[in-house]
C-alpha cells in the first residue's frame, strides 16, 4: 500500500475500524502525515452512498432538516462564524464562487460580491438562487464561467477522491490573483491528536471522508497541484465541555449538563488554537502559474 497523497510507502495502521463501513480501516502515511482510509469507496459504490447520504446523516445522529429553508437557517450561524474568519480574502465586489453551497448560507452574507454557487443537491441549489447575483451548477465541471477571485469549500474538500483533479480544475477557474480557501476537519484534532479519544475515532472516520488531512498533508497536495500557500488558520469549533462529554457518554450530541457547568470556558479553545491541535483547519491558497 502506498500514501494516495504524496505516494510513499511508509504506512501504519492508525485505528482500525471505520463508521458504518465493514472491512474500512485507517491508515496513516509517515511521511506527508495523511490519514486515509482504505478500502476507498470505487465511483459505483460512492453513487450509491450519496443516493442513500440522508438516511447516512440521520444515523449520525446530526439534525435532520426536513426543507432547504429549515436547512438555510440552521446554517446561517456557522456561515457567519466561517465569514468572520476568511472576510479578510474577499473584498468589494469579488466575484466568488462556492463549492458545495448547499442553502447558499455563506453566499447569502455576501452582499457586497458578485456570487456564483456550486451544488449537487437540485432542492438546495435551487433554493440558493435567491442569494446569487451570478449563476447556480450542479457540479464542478458544468462551471462555464472563469476569473473567480475567490473560490471557498467549507467541509467538502475532505469528501474528494482525487484532489489532484479537482484542484486542477479549480485552478482553470481562478483570476490569476485569486485564491482557493478550503475549510477541513483536522486530523490534529485534539480528540484524536491530544486524548486518543477511541469512541471519537470510532466516529469521526467515515466513508465519505476518504482523507483527513492535517497542515503537512494540505502542503503536498497542494504543492503538487500547483498551487502556494498563501495563509493557513487552525480554528476550534468544539469546546471543553463536548470534550468531557466524548469521554463521559462516549457518543456524539454533548451533554446539557457539562454545557451548563462550561459554558463559559472559551479559553480552552484559544489554548488549543495557539498549540495549533483544533478540530478544523482553514487552508488558503494560490496558483503558482
Ligand atoms: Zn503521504
Amino acid at each position: 500500500m502506498i500514501c494516495p497523497n504524496c505516494m510513499s510507502a511508509d504506512i501504519t495502521l492508525f485505528h482500525d475500524s471505520v463508521w458504518n463501513y465493514i472491512g474500512g480501516k485507517v491508515y496513516k502515511c509517515g511521511h506527508c502525515e495523511l490519514l486515509f482510509i482504505h478500502p476507498m469507496m470505487n465511483d459505483e459504490e460512492e453513487l450509491a452512498f450519496y443516493k442513500n447520504y440522508n438516511a447516512h446523516v440521520l444515523a449520525r445522529g446530526v439534525t435532520a432538516t426536513a426543507t432547504a429553508l429549515e436547512l438555510h437557517n440552521a446554517s446561517l450561524s456557522a456561515a457567519r462564524e466561517r465569514l468572520a474568519i476568511v472576510s479578510k480574502f474577499i473584498k468589494e465586489g469579488s466575484k466568488v464562487l462556492e463549492i458545495g453551497s448547499a442553502t447558499g448560507a455563506f453566499l447569502s452574507l455576501l452582499t457586497h460580491c458578485e456570487t456564483h454557487a456550486c451544488e449537487l443537491n437540485d432542492e438546495n441549489r435551487s433554493f440558493s438562487t435567491q442569494f446569487l447575483t451570478g449563476s447556480s451548477y450542479p457540479d464542478v465541471a458544468s462551471v462555464d464561467s472563469g476569473g473567480f477571485d475567490v473560490i471557498c469549500l467549507f467541509h467538502v474538500f475532505e469528501h474528494i477522491r482525487r484532489p489532484q483533479d479537482f484542484l486542477g480544475r479549480c485552478k482553470e477557474l481562478l483570476s490569476a490573483a485569486g485564491v482557493l480557501i478550503i475549510e477541513v476537519p483536522c486530523a490534529d484534532d485534539p480528540l484524536i491528536s491530544l486524548y486518543d479519544c477511541e469512541a471519537f475515532k470510532d466516529f469521526v472516520f467515515q466513508p465519505m471522508h476518504p482523507m483527513v488531512y492535517s497542515e503537512t498533508s494540505l502542503d503536498y497536495v497542494f504543492l503538487n497541484a500547483g498551487y502556494r500557500k498563501t495563509e493557513v488558520i487552525y480554528h476550534q469549533r468544539y469546546g471543553l465541555a463536548n470534550h468531557l462529554a466524548w469521554f463521559k457518554n462516549k457518543r456524539p450530541g454533548g451533554d446539557a449538563y457539562l454545557e451548563g457547568l462550561f459554558s463559559g470556558w472559551d479559553h480552552y479553545k484559544d489554548v488549543l488554537r495557539d498549540v495549533r491541535k483544533t478540530d478544523t483547519i482553514y487552508y488558503i491558497a494560490k496558483s503558482m502559474n
